[in-house]
């Protein structure tokens, strides 16, 4: 089969990687306890292209989570931050009467201290509405695509934090944010941070389908004015959060490990014995390791990546 053309510049991808559905589903059960079998819909594999002009990294076919995959993540209360490291990057551009949308609002934690009169969030989820509501915040149910069809008044600030990675159409959704937002006003897309270790684990489950749609890195948040009316504010790459410092410790020492024993790299997702039996052996030294990394000067990027544009 060949690789399609990249959703974001037209230019012809190439595959990088194979994977067979029955694992990730097999993942998702042992991991989170989730039956996600539904969510393929009779596929037996998923692949993933990246594309060498804008380093735009997407699997095909681009499987979303149903809701009923988004209810069973959100169960575990960890799913809505209260904060995240990328808000404090965007506020530092913001203004009190900025009139802001914050695409994919969740329960609205970005407006935090922002008038409730100059915040629109957007959201499909009814608990995260109904949490956003709770704060006194206007909450469309609503896409943005949806939304930019309506020809609101155009806002001063159009965030999307943690939302690109979940949608199936990247482009329309990039252009609808776009278009909702006035010349010059600013636009706030953050990622996880595909040049992060994370990349680089084994059993990630979460960075697949159904959750993710794509991967994003700084050569992509660079290459993006090229194709779209945006000029490149900053790129904002955030350090590695303490909750994550065990999970950096193992896939370090994982790694290490396969390549002093001359062990094959396991796949991206690989539930062969060999890759468990490492996994096993692994996870002291991991969290000896990660007791080194409590020193925050000894420690490298972590899991997302912020980028901030001004509308052209
Ligand atoms: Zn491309």
């Amino acid at each position: 089969m060949e690789a399609p053309r990249c959703l974001i510049c037209h230019s012809e991808s190439r595959w990088i990687h194979t994977i067979p559905v029955v694992d990730l589903v097999a993942q998702y059960r042992r991991q989170l306890k989730l039956e996600v079998a539904a969510e393929f819909g009779g596929r037996s594999e998923v692949r993933i292209a990246r594309c060498p002009c804008c380093d735009f990294v997407s699997f095909v076919p681009a499987i979303t989570g149903t809701e009923g995959f988004y209810r069973g993540l959100q169960g575990r209360g960890w799913y809505y931050l209260a904060d995240k490291p990328e808000f404090s990057t965007a506020r530092r551009h913001l203004r009190r009467n900025h009139r802001i949308l914050d695409v994919g609002c969740g329960s609205g934690a970005f407006a935090q201290g922002h008038p409730v009169e100059n915040y629109l969030g957007l959201e499909y989820t009814a608990e995260a509405i109904a949490m956003a509501e709770a704060r006194g915040l206007s909450v469309r149910r609503q896409g943005v695509e949806a939304y930019a069809a309506t020809k609101p008044e155009p806002h001063d600030m159009v965030c999307a934090f943690q939302v690109l990675e979940h949608v199936a159409d990247q482009r329309a959704f990039i252009t609808a944010c776009i278009d909702v937002c006035r010349p010059g006003g600013q636009i706030v897309f953050s990622t996880p941070n595909a040049d992060s270790f994370a990349n680089a684990a084994c059993n990630l489950v979460l960075n697949f389908p159904p959750h993710h749609t794509a991967w994003f890195s700084r050569r992509f948040w660079l290459a993006l004015p090229q194709y779209f009316p945006l000029r490149l504010v900053e790129i904002v790459e955030e350090p590695l959060e303490p909750v994550h410092l065990s999970f950096y410790a193992d896939t370090l020492v994982r790694a290490a490990l396969v390549d002093w024993l001359g062990l094959r790299p396991p796949a991206p997702i690989d539930d062969s014995l060999g890759t468990r039996v490492l996994a096993r052996l692994t996870a002291g030294l991991g969290r000896i390791l990660a007791r080194g990394l409590a020193d925050e000067r000894l420690r490298p990027k972590g899991q997302s990546i912020t980028a901030i544009y001004e509308r052209g």
